[in-house]
């Protein structure tokens, strides 16, 4: 079924932190070690900002999903969360049984802030652990130790909080095999319904980055770090946690409904600094700086605005769409991009290639990677996807020009 263009789902950016994690590229505002976020004056200001975005949207459905991201969110009091989650209700409405996740730092976790933002209504968390080795999170400038992962698990199910996710990040500098197998021995000692595992990628401007240019940075080498995810992979689907997306494991039922809105091509609210939208076929990424951000909520909103073209959607789509294990099924590609079906039922030469050796699956109109050696090798098959799309596109292309682009 393909989604309507009414978004039923909301990504709330809660941009501050202690300070910045040296692998971060994130739009994050840094508030210094000392105190959190419950009576900073810059967070009071940002929560009216994002009061005047929430209030000026237009009307929708009611949401299934919000999903309350950052930076750090649970640098927020309880009473912060309460407002903004009755904000939302009063805008949009909040669904009966609506997904509501937040992401939490391990160090600020205590019983009294996690019960206040369970009664705002919280029902997932999302908790940054990165890594179980005290020497290496140090080393990535995190703020939290192994023991404060293993308290707040222990918290999260004192609560009752039965939907929750562990975030880790392999190919970190210092990483070892052996170090590897401790960290995933140690996540599954948990027993997390869900592992979101994500490869380390060094982006520009960070402090790892001045440290590689310096030669200053001893990272895993490329085949010990894809060794390293494959891995995870075995032992995390071993312990019962399927691989349904490239960095995402769940048991069943706890895949996380909120991303499977990106994934799937879906519409989504975004509100606050650096937050990416994508409604009624306009896609807008808001300024991911502070000050950019006052300018622009203030500004004329509606012209930073522009609707997608069939192109950009299309790659988009084949982006997101094949990071599933599902993959992406071609009938609804052509009709969320107004296509005819026939420009994408034959494939580019290279990907035909990536098919003949088994990195892409082509059933009918299913397009999807295989595992585990479609996902480890996705780069380059998305890669080729883009390839593909510019050359459907160009002139001569089987989608260039309007006449393939189906009637409104
Ligand atoms: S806590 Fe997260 S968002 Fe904040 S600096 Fe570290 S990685 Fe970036």
């Amino acid at each position: 079924m393909v989604a309507s263009s009414q978004p039923r789902s909301a990504y709330v950016h809660i941009p501050f932190c202690h300070r910045r994690c040296f692998y971060c590229d994130f739009p994050v505002v840094p508030l210094g070690d000392r105190g959190d976020g419950t009576t900073s004056r810059s967070v009071a200001e940002y929560l009216r900002w994002l009061e005047e975005e929430i209030s000026s949207s237009p009307p929708g459905p009611p949401l299934s999903t919000v999903y309350i991201g950052g930076g750090t969110p649970s640098l927020l009091a309880a009473n912060h969360v309460v407002w903004l989650l009755a904000l939302l209700n009063h805008q949009f409405g909040l669904a009966p049984g609506a997904e509501i996740t937040m992401e939490l730092d391990p160090a600020d976790v205590c019983a009294e802030r996690l019960q206040g933002y369970q009664g705002a209504g919280v029902n997932r968390i999302s908790l940054g652990a990165q890594s179980f080795d005290n020497g290496l999170l140090m080393g990535i400038g995190r703020r939290h130790s192994c023991q404060d992962i293993k308290t707040a698990v222990a918290l999260l199910k004192a609560q009752g909080l039965s939907r929750w996710s562990l975030d880790l990040i392999s190919g970190l500098p210092g990483l070892t095999p052996a170090l590897w197998e401790a960290t995933l021995d140690k996540a599954l000692s948990l027993s997390p319904p869900h592992v979101s595992l994500y490869d380390l990628t060094i982006g520009e401007g960070t402090v790892f980055d001045r440290w590689l240019e310096q030669g200053r940075l001893s990272l895993p080498p490329e085949t010990t770090a894809a060794a390293m995810l494959d891995r995870a992979a075995e032992k995390l689907e071993a312990a019962g946690l399927r691989r349904y997306e490239i960095s995402s494991y769940a048991l069943p039922g706890h895949g996380c409904r909120h991303n499977r809105v990106y994934w799937g091509g879906g519409h989504w609210w975004g509100f606050g600094m650096g937050a990416t939208s994508s409604e009624a076929g306009r896609r807008l990424t808001r300024p991911r700086t502070r000050g950019g951000y006052q300018a622009w909520l203030h500004g004329p909103r509606a012209a930073a605005q522009r609707p997608c073209s069939p192109k950009e959607r299309l790659e988009d789509l084949l982006i997101t769409g094949l990071r599933r294990s599902e993959g992406v099924n071609r009938q609804q590609l052509a009709q969320q991009c107004s296509l005819h079906l026939e420009a994408l039922m034959t494939l580019s030469p290279r990907l035909e290639r990536d098919c003949a050796q088994g990195l892409l699956c082509c059933e009918g109109p299913y397009l999807r990677l295989s595992q585990p050696q479609g996902f480890r090798f996705s780069n380059q098959v998305l890669a080729d996807c883009l390839l593909w799309v510019d050359e459907l596109f160009a002139p001569g292309g089987a989608a260039h020009g309007t006449s393939l682009v189906a009637p409104a």
